[in-house]
């Protein structure tokens, strides 16, 4: 059989860079960095810049398909099928470039946070834990570092975003254009355009500490209620994550022994807001004064792609030494992560987009399988999802304050109003009904990416 009327639209686009099943990089194309899902799209595009984009666009909706935006794949397992869908790959849209004096970078589409932490050194921006996931599918979804809760959401530290609505015009979105896609776009991102390019501000941080604390997880239980009882009244200076996990292959003399680990950064001395937990004895304690891009692998995260389970999160208005218990006991040897709110993070920030804050105290993450542990934390939930660690099913709109999501609907019925746009956490327009998304997963043995 021939090559179908679309397939022969899209093959000459983004300069040759468009694979259909059946070519010899499709497969490759359409791995994800999550390799546990089994992407199949229409077809995978690479544009390098805006004008390919806003062709394959245009391209798209003329032969009846829709797109989605992939940086890296971290979130892979929120889009679901995309049989009718062409997957829009942003690695070839790269470029930064850095401007000291006005502590702001401009970062290409498809760049990774361990390309832009050590250019921009020594100021700082505010990174996720793994140094390999997507700067701009991290940047809009809100964006929890190592520094938010003395400096808040990275979404809050965007100035401008570049991008191609689904209308095909290529905008530039800043706090004097576009002031409804400026404020959807920080929080609700892929539903609302093709991000092309990101502009966002640098922090200057003269002296940060940074590192780990741990103990057997015999000793979880007291620990963490110690760790939950410092959180919350811990400088803004501290922000820290506490986890119950194997021993990280960094930690050699510890290997294969289950600890409940502490990590995170001081953004001045260490000394006196670490002493309540230094004053518990951990067996290994590594904080030290650091070079801030330091911090891009202080979760100690494997690089590279990999079979992930995706994860779900919860936020919680407080913890107990019961509700520590009830936790510990439901995470058994699966393991939970919480991280620590507060502080900047908390606040709404009025210039701020549609997500500028998240409510709660701590951030309950595991796999999302985990049913036990999201149970035994209802007691103290918020009710807030955070979207950027959390799966593609559920309720999206308990990623948003509930005023919120109204003027989203409406924002997306604006510009993308027959939903041309795939989001893994899909908004739907004011008209239209959520659409039930379902993950596909890879079936059988996980293949060497
Ligand atoms: C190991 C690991 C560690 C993590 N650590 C943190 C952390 O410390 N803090 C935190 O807040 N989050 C963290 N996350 C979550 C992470 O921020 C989200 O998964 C984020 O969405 C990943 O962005 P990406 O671009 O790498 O992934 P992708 O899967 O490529 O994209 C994620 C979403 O963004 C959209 N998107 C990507 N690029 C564009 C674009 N150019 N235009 C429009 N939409 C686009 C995609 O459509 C998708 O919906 C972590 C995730 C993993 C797997």
């Amino acid at each position: 059989m021939g090559p179908s009327a679309a397939q022969v639209t899209l093959r000459g686009l983004c300069g040759g860079a468009v694979h259909l099943p059946g070519d010899p990089a499709y497969d490759l194309a359409r791995t994800a960095w999550n390799t546990a899902v089994d992407q199949r799209p229409a077809a995978v595009a690479y544009p390098a810049d805006p004008a390919e984009v806003a062709a394959l666009l245009r391209a798209a909706r003329a032969v009846g398909l829709r797109v989605a935006s992939q940086g890296t794949g971290h979130h892979a397992d929120a889009l679901g099928p995309l049989d009718d869908t062409i997957l829009l790959r942003t690695a070839a849209m790269t470029g930064l470039s850095v401007d000291r004096a006005a502590r702001r970078a401009r970062v290409g589409a498809g760049m990774l946070w361990v390309d832009v932490v050590d250019a921009v050194s020594p100021l700082a921006a505010l990174h996720p834990a793994a140094p390999d996931v997507g700067v701009v599918g991290f940047s809009l979804s809100g964006g929890l570092s190592w520094y938010g809760r003395a400096l808040g959401l990275q979404s809050n530290a965007i100035t401008a975003v570049e991008l191609v609505t689904a209308g095909g015009d290529a905008v530039r979105a800043d706090a004097d254009h576009e002031a409804d896609l400026f404020w959807a776009l920080r929080g609700g991102g892929a539903n609302f355009g093709v991000v092309t390019a990101l502009e966002f501000a640098l922090h200057p941080v003269p002296e940060v500490h940074a590192g780990l604390l741990a103990w057997d997880a015999a000793r979880a239980e007291r620990v963490l209620a110690a760790w939950v009882d410092w959180a919350a009244s811990a400088p803004e200076t501290v922000t820290t994550a506490a986890r119950v996990m194997p021993a990280p292959g960094a930690l050699t003399d510890l290997r294969g022994r289950q600890l409940l680990v502490v990590n995170g950064a001081v953004l001045g001395p260490a000394g006196a807001a670490l002493a309540p937990l230094r004053g518990l004895r951990p067996e290994v304690d590594t904080f030290a004064r650091v070079p801030a891009a330091a911090l891009a692998r202080l979760h100690l995260e494997p690089e590279g792609p990999r079979p992930d389970d995706g994860r779900e999160s919860l936020a919680l208005r407080q913890l107990d030494g019961a509700g520590v218990a009830a936790l510990l006991a439901a995470a058994g040897t699966g393991g939970l992560e919480l991280r620590h709110l507060g502080g900047a993070l908390g606040r709404p920030l009025p210039t701020g987009g549609a997500v500028s804050h998240v409510d709660g105290a701590f951030l309950l993450v595991a796999r999302p399988g985990s049913r036990g542990l999201f149970e035994a934390a209802a007691p103290y939930a918020t009710g807030r999802r955070y979207l950027a660690l959390t799966a593609g099913r559920g309720d999206v709109s308990a990623g948003y304050d509930p005023a919120a999501w109204p003027r989203l609907r409406a924002i997306r019925a604006a510009v993308d109003p027959d939903g041309l746009l795939v989001a893994g956490h899909p908004i739907p327009s004011a008209r239209e009904v959520a659409p039930k998304r379902a993950p596909s997963r890879r079936q059988g043995p996980w293949p060497t990416v």
